[in-house]
């Protein structure tokens, strides 16, 4: 059988792994500034993540959902401890687009209304409904298709009154940074406004956070920068550093009832063993601070640059806009630099490293990243 090539692929193999580094089965060293897409949040093959999945291994790795599973009220006071949300109520499930797919579902469930509210250029995943808030016609098959969903342009506030006045909306969905849309970052009174809003029309308002939240831009949500509280928050992608885990977090107000949700794999031993460590290690290297540190400083030297259009992002989470015809060029060279690093639409290269990249590994890609502006891109070719 031949395997299905999803993504275009770079042909290196990668056996093994150290904080931000990399290496492939030749040895030769790579700066991991992607961290297979903001999933390397603690970095590779941390030593305390290491040891704790391996006693858990060696306990149970997996037993029913149908029995308590102590581990799963450990990770949710845990949770609730270190992102300051100790009143809401926590589900695991295993990725990202499952955890919008139960948030959009609970809210249909809370306030039996239909309509969601999405925005232009959303990515909320490949299921059936979040596809169906993504914004990328490509993705969705016939099959999910639905009458259900409005797009908003981004930061349009006109609008969003608009499709709330025009609309019984039962929730906004929204990321506090667009990720694959381009490193955009929701501004503090746009994000009020939704909040206003779903509070005026008994709408939920769900943060998706699989990729801007967890630490990554120094504050647990990045909707935490508007000062306000979300109904839901959906996460993935760091939550597990590497092992399949997501969930959503629930508020106060809306209580789901006995059989809503559920899922086979979600909360299993391992699961929670990966999420207990990721967060213990968050916590006891204030990894927090150092995305705000480490990232504020790439942030900033990243503006000194002449050929750079525009850097957006807060934290370890950035955007690098650069003109058209420089983008995929500069990545494929940083890529020749041993740099990894992702795209985004338009011209955008993205930053999401482990949360404890170093100053040092800043300056590295900086260095680089300065070599590669002046490199000539025909050589290459
Ligand atoms: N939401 C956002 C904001 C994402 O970036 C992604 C993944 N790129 C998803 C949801 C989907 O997550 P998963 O691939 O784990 O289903």
């Amino acid at each position: 059988m031949k395997l299905f090539d999803v993504y275009p692929i770079n042909h290196i193999n990668i056996t093994n792994g150290k904080g931000s580094l990399v290496y492939d089965d030749k040895g030769t060293e790579y700066l991991d500034l992607y961290g297979g897409h903001a999933v390397i949040s603690i970095g590779h093959t941390n030593p305390h993540y290491v040891k704790r999945l391996e006693d858990q291994l060696h306990q149970i790795g997996f037993y029913s959902n149908s029995i308590e599973i102590p581990l799963q009220k450990q990770l949710a006071e845990k949770l609730g401890k270190v992102s300051g949300k100790e009143d809401y109520q926590l589900f695991l499930c295993n990725s990202g687009a499952e955890a919008n797919e139960n948030a959009l579902k609970l809210a249909s469930f809370y306030n039996g209304k239909k309509k969601v509210i999405a925005f232009r250029n959303a990515f909320h995943g490949r299921t059936s409904l979040a596809v169906a808030v993504t914004d990328n016609p490509k993705i969705v098959a016939p099959v999910n298709e639905t009458d259900n969903v409005i797009f908003v342009p981004w930061q349009d506030e006109a609008a969003l009154e608009q499709a709330f006045a025009e609309n019984d909306i039962s929730s906004v969905i929204i990321e506090g940074i667009q990720g694959v849309g381009g490193i955009r970052v929701a501004s503090e009174g746009f994000l009020q406004k939704i909040r206003s809003l779903c509070d005026q029309y008994n709408a939920v308002f769900i943060a998706d956070s699989v990729q801007c939240g967890y630490g990554r831009t120094g504050k647990f949500f990045s909707h935490d920068f508007a000062g306000i509280n979300a109904d839901i928050y959906s996460m993935a992608k760091g939550m597990g550093n590497g092992f399949p885990i997501g969930g959503i977090i629930i508020s106060p107000k809306i209580l789901p009832a006995y059989g809503m949700l559920g899922t086979t794999f979600g909360g299993n031993h391992l699961a929670c063993a990966a999420g207990l460590a990721v967060l213990e290690v968050m916590e006891q290297d204030n990894l927090m601070q150092n995305a705000a540190e480490v990232g504020g400083y790439l942030i900033s030297e990243l503006k000194k640059f002449k050929e750079v259009k525009e850097v957006r992002g807060r934290g370890l989470m950035i955007g690098i806009e650069l003109p058209a015809e420089l983008a995929n060029a500069r990545k494929d060279l940083l890529f020749k630099h041993h740099i990894f690093t992702g795209e985004a639409k338009p011209n955008v290269i993205r930053l999401l490293p482990a949360l404890n990249l170093t100053k040092a590994h800043a300056d590295r890609f900086l260095e680089a990243f300065t070599t590669v502006l002046n490199e000539n891109v025909l050589s290459f070719r």
